[in-house]
């Protein structure tokens, strides 16, 4: 559609089109309300991920109606772990690898199936709010062209590198001191060694990173690393196949050809999730290092949790909704970031991994408490009040 034809106004207005804004903008279509999904990236998009959607992600993804999407990708119920010289495979509770291009062009038609009108290649901004006009005006800008539409609820699914609420709360994101850095890209090419079923996890002191096979067989690679390893290896290329060297995977010449894409720092909190009219949801809320792959749970979970809210912020606006959600989202999504956060600092020291691995290894099941409580079930499976 295009911007001059486009109605002026909307139940909501969602900026981003990642997991979290797909998923929310599908959500609030079925629950019959006007959305309009904005994203501004010329779609589809790749984005650094390490594209697993882990056991309870599946289950978050039904639970939302959208649990078809397993099909599309390749299972895997192993993690091959090594730092230094050390090994270990470990069992998975199934997941299911998917490219992240692939993944969010599936999600984001859905959402159109279910009514949302989705626009590539346009950015959100915040006008400055006005608190008698009953909504939220935002600015829709493409390259050529831009207008102003109005929403009841905006919603903020705008990931790490969020800007959207950068004038109504400039001081309340707070970025981690020795946070790292995201980096990732996929294959159509790659040695054998990188085989189906498995991810594939080099640990090192500047980072990690992990492999798995996707769609097609391709290989997608996800990596967590220091900024100063990046420079100091030359740029993002050299310091993953620095890692990799470091435990002996193997790396190849289609790594130095690949389209790479990376973040901003990964570890990072919101301390408000929203402003006037506008609630924040997925990384845009707050994220940790992505060890144990969650990141995507998170968002699916969050848009299960922000419904009832959202639903209520269209009907009837009150600021005390962005302490409800603040408040909702510690509950669902912080405590579980916080276990991450834990696994991610453990790794940190390859000492310590490396004495724990030959034991993994000779008694693979002893993981499986960590892996049973990493792939818990989020809130909205459980069916009990959040
Ligand atoms: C290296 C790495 C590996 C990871 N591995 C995994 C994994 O294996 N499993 C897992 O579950 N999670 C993983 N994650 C986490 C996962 O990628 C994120 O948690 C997930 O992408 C969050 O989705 P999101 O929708 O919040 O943000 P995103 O997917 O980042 O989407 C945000 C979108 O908003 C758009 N946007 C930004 N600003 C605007 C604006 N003003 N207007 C319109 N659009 C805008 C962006 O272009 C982007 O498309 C990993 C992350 C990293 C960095």
């Amino acid at each position: 559609m295009h911007l001059n034809t486009l109605p002026r106004d909307w139940d909501v207005v969602i900026a981003g089109a990642g997991v979290a804004g797909a998923v929310i903008a599908y959500r609030l279509a079925c629950r019959g309300l006007r959305v309009l999904l904005a994203e501004k990236a010329a779609w589809p998009r790749n984005k650094a991920c390490g594209g697993c959607l882990n056991a309870a992600t599946l289950r978050a993804l039904d639970h939302a109606g959208l649990g078809e999407v397993r099909q599309l990708g390749r299972p895997y119920a192993q993690l091959a772990l090594a730092s230094g010289q050390r090994r270990a495979t470990l069992p998975l509770p199934e997941g299911r690898a998917l490219s992240r291009r692939r993944l969010d062009d599936w999600l984001v038609r859905q959402a159109m199936q279910a009514g949302v009108v989705f626009l590539d290649s346009t950015q959100v901004v915040l006008r400055p709010a006005d608190t008698q006009s009953g909504c939220r005006r935002v600015l829709l800008r493409q390259r050529q062209v831009q207008c102003t539409v109005s929403a009841r609820l905006v919603i903020g699914g705008d990931g790490l590198g969020s800007r959207l609420l950068r004038e109504d709360a400039p001081d309340e994101l707070h970025v981690a001191d020795g946070s790292r850095i995201g980096v990732g890209t996929t294959l159509d090419e790659a040695p054998a060694f990188y085989t189906s079923g498995r991810i594939h996890m080099a640990c090192a002191a500047p980072g990690y990173v992990g492999l798995v096979r996707v769609e097609s067989n391709r290989l997608n690679i996800g990596a967590a690393l220091d900024p100063d390893w990046i420079k100091r290896c030359g740029g993002p290329v050299e310091a993953v196949k620095g890692v990799l060297r470091q435990v002996g995977f193997p790396s190849w010449g289609a790594l130095d050809e690949a389209d790479w894409h990376g973040t901003p720092q990964l570890t990072r909190r919101r301390t408000r999730l929203g402003s006037e009219r506008v609630l924040i949801l997925g990384d845009a809320a707050g994220y940790v290092e992505p060890f144990t792959g969650e990141g995507m749970g998170w968002a699916v979970a969050g848009a299960a949790a922000l419904e009832p809210l959202a639903l209520e912020a269209v009907f009837a606006w009150r600021p005390a909704l962005v302490e409800r959600w603040t408040a909702r989202h510690a509950r669902v999504i912080r405590a579980r970031q916080r276990g991450c956060q834990g696994v991610a600092a453990a790794l940190r020291r390859p000492r310590l991994l490396q004495a724990t691995l030959p034991w993994l290894d000779a008694v693979p099941a002893s993981v499986a408490p960590l892996t049973a409580w990493l792939n818990r079930d989020y809130p909205c499976n459980r069916r009990e009040a959040q």
